[in-house]
């Protein structure tokens, strides 16, 4: 990753925006797209400027602009647009389009001065810390979890993964009042987790796990269990942990092939759901969640880089996943 200098983007269009970020979430898909797992394998993504959770101010608005957006206000970037062609998109499941463009993955993204957007991935924001407003992006994943899930008052909601996805996922189930239980190896995100109200448990052995996981919930499992790390022992530990006839959702991103009873899935019938990003009115959601829960929000940034330090942040996080949860690149304007 280098600094470059680039074309600016000219004037918005009609129905575009220029917003001018401000703050660049650095998220583990960043890790696996710079990292050239997530492309096409053949390098044809590069070059391209990452960032895809952005909290950002709106420079100029295009004419036919029917949102309301003036200059000058805080903005959250919705980062996906969809083909509307294909089957998911037909069926209103356009977040799984099979031809999807997320910023900063198939197209430019936000560590950049200017960017030019389409109206409809732009969402004003009360929250005018830019870095906090950013958090509206993993926020989104989690209310697409929380949504995927199904989660109702009074049940139990292990998560596996105390990342950042992880606790947003914690926040979320939490507001919709669910019991949480985040398990992770690192102390440190553990500390993190039960700082913000939820119940926590070390990572030891899938067996152990599985066990405790389902002592905390009162005997039977949780009904549901998320794993948000795409580790194999950590998923077939929530299949056997989850209860029979509960909800088993997978949101953590990884390579790793996972061996798993198939006879787990007939005997408990267990409904096994995955979660992509999300669609506009769930990002509509995160942003209203983002502008209730500011302040605890604000402890998952850990730390702060700004743009000309973007490459050696990038490397930073990759290396240091015990030191940090949210590394943020700010400074950007
Ligand atoms: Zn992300
Ligand atoms: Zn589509």
């Amino acid at each position: 990753m280098e600094m470059a200098d680039v074309a600016p983007p000219g004037e918005p269009g009609p129905g575009e925006v220029i917003v001018r970020p401000q703050a660049v979430g650095i998220c583990g898909s960043d890790f696996h797209f710079y990292l050239g797992e997530l492309g096409t394998g053949d390098g044809s993504e590069f070059p391209r400027i990452q960032g895809h959770e952005v909290g950002a101010v709106v420079e100029a608005v295009g004419s036919g602009c029917e949102g309301g957006l003036s200059s000058g206000d805080s903005v959250a970037l919705h980062p996906l647009s969809a083909c509307g062609r294909c089957y998911p998109c037909r069926i209103g499941r356009y977040n799984v389009c099979d031809d999807f463009t997320l910023i900063g993955i198939h197209s430019d993204g936000g560590l950049q001065e200017r960017l030019r957007l389409p109206e409809s991935l732009v969402f004003r924001t009360t929250e005018s810390r830019p870095a906090v407003a950013a958090l509206a992006e993993p926020l989104s994943i989690a209310v697409r979890t929380v949504n995927r899930a199904r989660i109702e008052p009074g049940e139990h909601m292990a998560i596996l993964g105390a990342g950042p996805i992880g606790q947003a996922v914690a926040l979320l189930g939490a507001e919709r009042g669910a019991s949480i239980l985040m398990v992770d190896r690192l102390e440190s995100r553990l500390a993190l987790g039960s700082a913000m109200g939820a119940e926590v448990l070390p990572w030891t052995t899938p067996e152990e796990v599985t066990e405790l996981i389902r002592e905390w919930s009162g005997g039977e499992g949780p009904e549901v269990v998320v794993d948000a790390t795409g580790v194999p022992d950590a998923i077939r530990a929530g299949m056997e942990a989850v209860v029979s006839a509960g909800r088993l959702v997978l949101v953590g991103i990884s390579h790793h092939e996972v061996s798993l009873r198939a006879f787990g899935f007939v005997d408990k019938e267990l409904d096994v759901l995955g979660v992509s990003c999300c669609k506009g009115d769930e990002f509509g959601e995160a942003v209203a969640f983002v502008e209730r829960h500011g302040d605890r929000l604000e402890s998952l940034v850990t730390q702060e880089f700004p743009l000309e330090r973007a490459p050696e942040a990038l490397r930073w996080a990759m290396e240091h996943p015990a030191d940090s949860m949210k590394v943020v690149i700010g400074d950007i304007n």
